[in-house]
């Protein structure tokens, strides 16, 4: 394996996600649904394929689901970008965060992530050859601690990557934060790179997106995708909303990474983007009471159970069980118990950082969300 890529091992999720299969455990572990996405999106795949859409897409997105992104992006912030020029359409938002990386990045530059930070940022930071720099949120709450912030960038710094709702921890980035944040970079002409995948998974407030703030959206590439808002993490769309000088770079990278995405997939994902608001409030208010059945039950399980205002995912502190580590506890927990939780060490420059945590989901119907508690409540 070539060198950038040498310290990185099979990604967290996969082992973990083998693991449940192995064990026959429960797997609470792997941020994918176990229900189906919606029908009307599925149906809209159907057609496109049955239509012809099955040559090469063109490759920045085919200009319906560019237009329907600019339409969305337009409802959620405010903010009017041009469909041609400032909407990259991805194979996910993995990809997304490939591109963006590889153009807009050089060898040497100084990336600021937050950590736990999910697990791809650091490997194509790697690819990129640029500098990782990281500063540690920390629990309970797990605020920006904006003076470590400061003093960590230097004149090398091309930008801070931000991710809110924050996975793993369900952290969401507070007005104040953003802002102290959007005045450092203007402030030392860095860049911001948010990936706000959860954006309508967001509980305890409104989301708020970096490229809105003002004199933000010129230095911000945001990052998104359709695999959470509608359950269909394996469809792979996702997008960067960026001015056009910095989407030039993504735009070049992604010529050479993957040319184009799917097409029939991408004539769906502008139908599904253009659902009506009832079928945002419903995804809400479903996982909300899924939120509701994990939560309570690891605290009746004994868990220290960490705040989590978005996304699907939350954070417990599992010192009181008394297995020494993370991974510990996360191999106790699948083998002994039978639940699979994702550990959070992978997720830090310095895994002594999150040896006490590990990440729960509730993207998973409600019985399943209930048997693993009741496992945890007779085995742990
Ligand atoms: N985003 C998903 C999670 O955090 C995992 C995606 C993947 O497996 N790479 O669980």
């Amino acid at each position: 394996v070539a060198k950038r890529l040498e310290k990185f091992k099979t990604t967290i999720f996969t082992q973990m996600s083998n693991l449940a299969v192995k064990h026959g455990a429960i797997n609470l572990g792997q941020g994918f649904p176990n229900f189906d996405g919606p029908e009307f999106v599925k149906e809209a795949a159907i057609q496109a394929v049955i239509d012809g859409k099955n040559q090469y897409a063109r490759g920045f997105g085919v200009p319906d689901l560019n237009n329907a992104i600019a339409e969305r992006f337009k409802k959620d912030t405010g903010l009017v970008v041009d469909p041609e020029k400032e909407v990259t359409v991805t194979s996910g938002c993995t990809e997304a965060i490939a591109a963006t990386m590889l153009g807009l990045i050089n060898p040497g530059d100084e990336v600021i992530l937050f950590a736990p930070f999910y697990d791809s940022y650091e490997a194509t930071l790697s690819m990129a050859g640029a500098k990782v720099k990281s500063i540690t949120l920390r629990p309970p709450d797990f605020a920006v601690p904006i003076d470590e912030l400061k003093s960590a960038i230097s004149k090398n710094t091309r930008a801070i990557l931000i991710n809110t709702p924050h996975n793993p921890t369900g952290k969401m980035f507070t007005r104040e934060e953003l802002d102290a944040i959007a005045s450092l970079c203007i402030e030392n002409d860095v860049l911001v790179f948010t990936d706000e995948v959860y954006d309508k998974l967001a509980f305890e407030m409104d989301h708020i997106s970096m490229a809105s703030l003002p004199g933000m959206y010129e230095r911000t590439v945001t990052l998104n995708s359709l695999g959470k808002t509608f359950s269909l993490t394996g469809w792979k769309i996702g997008w960067a909303i960026a001015p056009p000088h910095l989407s030039w770079g993504v735009r070049q990278a992604h010529s050479y990474l993957t040319f184009a995405t799917s097409t029939p997939m991408q004539w769906a994902a502008a139908t599904a983007l253009r659902a009506p608001d009832s079928y945002f409030l419903e995804l809400k208010r479903d996982y909300l009471a899924k939120k509701e059945i994990l939560v309570e039950g690891l605290k009746a399980v004994g868990f220290k159970v960490y705040p989590s205002s978005g996304t699907y995912f939350v954070v417990v502190d599992h010192t009181s069980f008394g297995l020494p580590n993370d991974v510990a506890f996360c191999e106790y927990l699948i083998k002994e118990v039978g639940v699979v939780a994702i550990p959070t060490s992978v997720f830090y420059l310095n895994p002594e950082d999150g040896k006490n945590l590990v990440r729960f989901t509730f993207c998973k119907d409600e019985g399943t969300l209930r048997a693993a508690v009741e496992r945890m409540k007779e085995k742990l």
